[in-house]
């Protein structure tokens, strides 16, 4: 999301007000040192929502910035979403870190492109940090659905899966080989799932590494059609 001046996205907030939401902070939990569960309550009567889908937050005069939003429960009127503080200094991870029960702000509500493939068997989620609230949401449409689901995250604290309720495969940081010994592995025991379109892969978290994994899915016979991806973050740039 670009960078604007204060008065762009003042207007843009007045003109569009239909596209946000005032949200307001019911619950705040650090699940690990760097990851923090947020959820947010606002009344979500005929909003859309879809796995793969991001909300907009106004982090500063200037700038927006992404996030998934799963556990999202029209009725209750609720959606929480995991942010990964990287970096205290940056904008983002700032202005998340002071937020607490009570706070209220506009939200640009959830859109974006939906991924989740309903003809899919199986539903594979890869990423990092930043993933994890994506992966939720897959996953429970996947199970939701009686598909299944499977995920493979690159985490510094794989201890937050199990409290997340997210098994699955996970490796340490910056261990892309470690990441494409895993998929072999699977390739391997699923080829005729593969070979038959059944498998989809989600590659979200970091621009870089989403383009390793997805040529080397590819080198391996799986089809293009069969490999959704959409990069997070990338080294170097702000609030993609
Ligand atoms: C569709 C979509 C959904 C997203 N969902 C989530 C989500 O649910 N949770 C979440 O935490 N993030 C999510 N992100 C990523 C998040 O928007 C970015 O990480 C964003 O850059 C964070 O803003 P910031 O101000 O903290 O850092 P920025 O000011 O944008 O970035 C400063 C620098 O920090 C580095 N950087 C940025 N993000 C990371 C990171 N995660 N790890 C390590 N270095 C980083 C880069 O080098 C960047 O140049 C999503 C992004 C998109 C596009």
């Amino acid at each position: 999301m670009p960078s604007l001046p204060k008065w762009i996205n003042d207007t843009v907030e007045s003109v569009l007000s239909s596209k946000f939401k005032d949200c307001t902070i019911t619950k705040t939990e650090n699940i690990s040192d760097s990851l923090r569960l947020v959820r947010f309550k606002t009344d979500l009567r005929g909003v859309d929502f879809a796995p793969t889908y991001a909300i907009g937050i106004r982090i500063n005069e200037r700038d927006f910035r992404n996030y998934s939003p799963f556990n999202f429960d029209q009725e209750k009127g609720t959606f929480d979403i995991i942010f990964h503080l990287h970096n205290t200094a940056s904008v983002g991870c700032n202005y998340i870190n002071q937020l607490s029960v009570g706070d209220s702000m506009k939200i640009l509500l959830p859109r974006g492109k939906k991924l989740f493939d309903m003809d899919a068997k199986i539903h594979f989620s890869v990423g990092d940090e930043t993933s994890l609230g994506n992966s939720l949401s897959i996953k429970d449409l996947a199970e939701g659905l009686n598909l299944s689901f499977l995920c493979l995250h690159e985490l510094e604290e794989p201890a937050v899966l199990e409290t997340l309720g997210l098994y699955g495969y996970y490796t340490s940081k910056n261990r892309t080989l470690e990441i494409i010994e895993t998929l072999k592995s699977f390739l391997k025991e699923e080829k005729e799932t593969i070979r038959n379109g059944e498998v989809v892969f989600y590659l979200t978290g970091n621009g870089k590494k989403m383009t390793v994994i997805r040529k080397f899915l590819k080198s391996e016979g799986v089809a293009p059609s069969c490999i959704k991806s959409q990069a997070y973050w990338i080294e170097g740039k702000k609030g993609l």
